[in-house]
């Protein structure tokens, strides 16, 4: 995809941190986010060309991943500028994608946190849908300012009216139409300003200078619009009025507020939540964005709008970032992507400015890295700045030990911003590359997905010498190989989804292990007596209480280690034992044949016996999980939840949802997306993360010992 050549660097830097807007763009998928973010880019001249989804060929979703599946998967984050077309006024707007599916919970909240504002796109077909929910909640939790934009307003069967219902009765939110619709489907031709009362029409035809459609028109509200401008406009002065105390007391001195007095109520509103401006566009036709456009500076806000990141300082008080430039540099790296130039380190400057040539100090991994690359980032070609300032997002090329979530900052002041968390994995796979050939290449890749997604794992199972990878999700791995096999051209067939369960004890004993050969010649030997106890959540603790040199000193650290390396075993069916607390009680030792290799097979062998004598069990993850359904459907989730053997620990109501928070195992969890589609007409969405491990119940650790020992281990 080409830059314009004549864009002008120079401006990027002269931009005040007042006029910047970091914005994400959320919505159901296919509601149209990938055509609005394309045309954003024609519009404000940083591609040549529309791209059309359809033939797969847009700037933001670069990956072939997504556009097969119609989701985004990664965050790109994308530079532009936009002179709002009332001030003249230049804003840079940075652009951060973010994916709409469920299962990327963690990619959707690491953009969430970096992003001061977003614009959530409907169907203008469907209104509010079920991914419209999940994203709009997430962006509730973290307070993310939005506004609304109805899109698809050219096709059979939209209806704006409807879409703008559909944002009270299914999100419980206020929304304040500020624009209606002029025409309607195949007639849509443009949109009137309910804030100035004026309209703004497209052409149909596409300028074969440009071939575009060109720039909106400025027109009087057609006679027979009339009605239901003024019909609209005093919903929003009404809206508005029950929202601003501003407005309220004009309103009740019987006085009309003006356009700029609207305009500051729409902005003080928005930002504090209280509600959200709705706007109507056809993106496809090229119609709406340059309003759009005009409302994201207009309404959504600053980086200085928006409460200073709390830090903590090296003595562990809060440090305050403030949005300053002059202040200490202060940064977050939220994302980490690899493409043809190399490693990209995406990062948010909450205060002071990084300079190219400098360096800066990773305070969570006391590293420094050398500045050697600034780069704004335009889909995936890039260019390269002198500068970032607070506010602004960029991309670091060069950055060696800087990981996701890691703290940026000088070394003379320190700082430690809370890191993005990331879900330990939950499940894991067998994975192997069809063509043996194929093995050193697929683990390459492998390794570089890791890098650019923190909650996704590879590593060699050491018992089996099988390839595993492993994750938060089912589609998560799934979509890791499909990439395998389409862009790496490595196919890959993987295992059963297997839960990571654990073991422990429930007794204490005391447990013997000898290992003692004396066939002639140089013999082994080793012997060691243990105490173990239950040690519950505090995992394998080791203690040496041995005396009067019964062992000797040298043989004490292989028996520990020895024991510690049993435990990655287990007791019962082969998983990793934990939380026990393992005393080296007593041995013997021989003056000649005692080895380090004998004292390591006596303490596996005490540890063997404790399958006998500390009455062992197996421990499954359970998953804290949180669901969100319309009423009606509660009962049916709650009875579902229970045929799961889950425990339902709170429910509440959120808008007109109910949320039902519970403790559910893993094992029980696999494919409850589709059936929670099911039981709620799709409208059902959940989050879960780990909560802890609980013993499984006897009959279910009958199965797992079964199907382990049936499955040959
Ligand atoms: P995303 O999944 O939200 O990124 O949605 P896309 O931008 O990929 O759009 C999904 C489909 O809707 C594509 O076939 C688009 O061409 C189509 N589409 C997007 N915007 C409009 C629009 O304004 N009007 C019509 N009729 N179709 C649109």
């Amino acid at each position: 995809m080409a830059i314009k050549e004549d864009s002008n660097i120079q401006l990027f830097e002269a931009i005040a941190e007042d006029h910047v807007r970091n914005i994400g763009i959320m919505a159901h998928i296919d509601a149209g986010k990938t055509t609005t973010s394309e045309r954003i880019l024609f519009y404000t001249g940083r591609t040549h060309k529309i791209g059309n989804i359809d033939d797969g060929n847009t700037s933001l979703d670069f990956m072939k991943q997504e556009q097969e599946r119609g989701i985004t998967i990664q965050s790109a984050c994308t530079t532009c500028l936009w002179k709002e077309r009332t001030t003249q006024e230049e804003y840079r707007i940075n652009l951060i994608d973010t994916p709409g599916h469920v299962d990327f919970t963690a990619e959707v909240e690491r953009s969430l946190r970096v992003l001061d504002g977003a614009v959530a796109v409907l169907d203008g077909k469907n209104g509010v849908e079920p991914q419209t929910e999940t994203v709009w909640r997430q962006a509730d939790k973290y307070n993310v300012p939005s506004i609304v934009y109805v899109n698809k307003l050219d096709s059979i069967g939209s209806d704006f009216e409807m879409s703008f219902h559909s944002i009270k009765e299914k999100l419980g939110a206020t929304a304040i139409a500020i624009q209606y619709p002029l025409g309607t489907e195949k007639e849509f031709y443009g949109v009137i300003d309910l804030v100035k009362m004026i309209g703004w029409k497209w052409v149909n035809e596409v300028d074969p200078r440009t071939n575009s459609i060109p720039a909106p028109t400025q027109i009087e509200i057609p006679a027979e619009y009339m009605e239901k401008a003024q019909e609209w406009r005093q919903m929003m002065l009404d809206e508005l009025a029950n929202n601003d105390d501003e407005i309220m007391m004009e309103v009740l001195e019987g006085k009309e507020p003006t356009v700029e007095e609207i305009q500051a109520a729409l902005r003080r509103g928005t930002i504090s939540h209280k509600f959200h401006p709705v706007l109507a566009g056809a993106s496809f036709r090229s119609k709406g964005i340059q309003t759009l456009l005009d409302a994201v500076v207009d309404y959504l806000p600053s980086p200085l709008d928006i409460p200073a990141a709390v830090g903590k300082d090296k003595a562990g008080n809060d440090f305050e970032c403030k949005p300053n430039s002059n202040a200490p540099f202060v940064g977050l790296a939220f994302k980490i992507t690899t493409n043809q130039f190399g490693k990209l380190t995406f990062f948010r400057v909450y205060s002071g400015t990084l300079k190219n040539g400098s360096y800066l100090y990773n305070a969570t991994r006391n590293v420094t890295e050398r500045v050697s690359r600034i780069v704004l980032m335009n889909a995936d070609s890039e260019e390269d700045v002198s500068e970032v300032r607070a506010g602004e997002i960029a991309a670091l090329i060069g950055l060696k030990s800087t990981k996701t979530g890691d703290t940026l900052c000088t070394e003379e002041n320190p700082i430690y911003l809370e890191s993005i968390k990331f879900q330990d994995p939950l499940i894991s796979e067998a994975i192997e590359a069809d063509k043996h050939t194929d093995t050193d290449k697929m683990a390459v890749v492998l390794m570089k997905f890791c890098e650019e997604d923190p909650t996704f794992h590879f590593y060699t199972n050491k018992e089996t010498g099988q390839s595993i990878i492993a994750g938060v999700g089912e589609l998560q791995l799934d979509v890791n190989c499909t990439r395998l096999r389409d862009d790496y051209g490595i196919p890959v067939h993987v295992g059963a989804p297997q839960v990571a369960y654990k073991e422990t004890i429930r007794k204490s004993a005391t447990c013997e292990g000898k290992y003692i050969k004396q066939s002639g010649g140089h013999g082994q030997y080793g012997h060691v007596i243990f105490k173990f106890s239950p040690n519950p959540g505090k995992g394998i603790e080791t203690q040496n209480e041995v005396t009067g040199g019964r062992i000797p000193k040298e043989f004490i650290k292989p028996s520990i280690d020895g024991l510690v390396e049993a435990t990655a075993h287990g007791l019962v069916a082969g998983y990793p034992a934990i939380d026990i607390k393992a005393e080296l009680m007593d041995g013997s030792s021989h003056p000649v044949d005692s080895s380090e290799a004998a004292y390591k097979m006596a303490s596996s062998i005490a540890f063997k016996l404790a399958a006998q004598k500390c009455d062992p069990v197996i421990l499954e993850p359970i998953v804290k999980a949180e669901i969100t359904t319309p009423e009606q459907y509660l009962g049916t989730v709650l009875g579902d939840i229970s045929s799961r053997r889950g425990t339902v620990t709170d429910t509440s109501s959120k808008g007109n949802a109910q949320v039902i928070s519970a403790l559910v195992p893993l094992a029980n969890m696999f494919g409850y997306i589709n059936d929670l589609r099911s039981m709620t007409q799709g409208r059902g969405i959940y989050t879960m993360e780990f909560a802890q491990y609980q013993e499984v119940p006897k009959s279910i650790q009958e199965q797992i010992v079964k199907s382990r020992t049936g499955a040959g281990n």
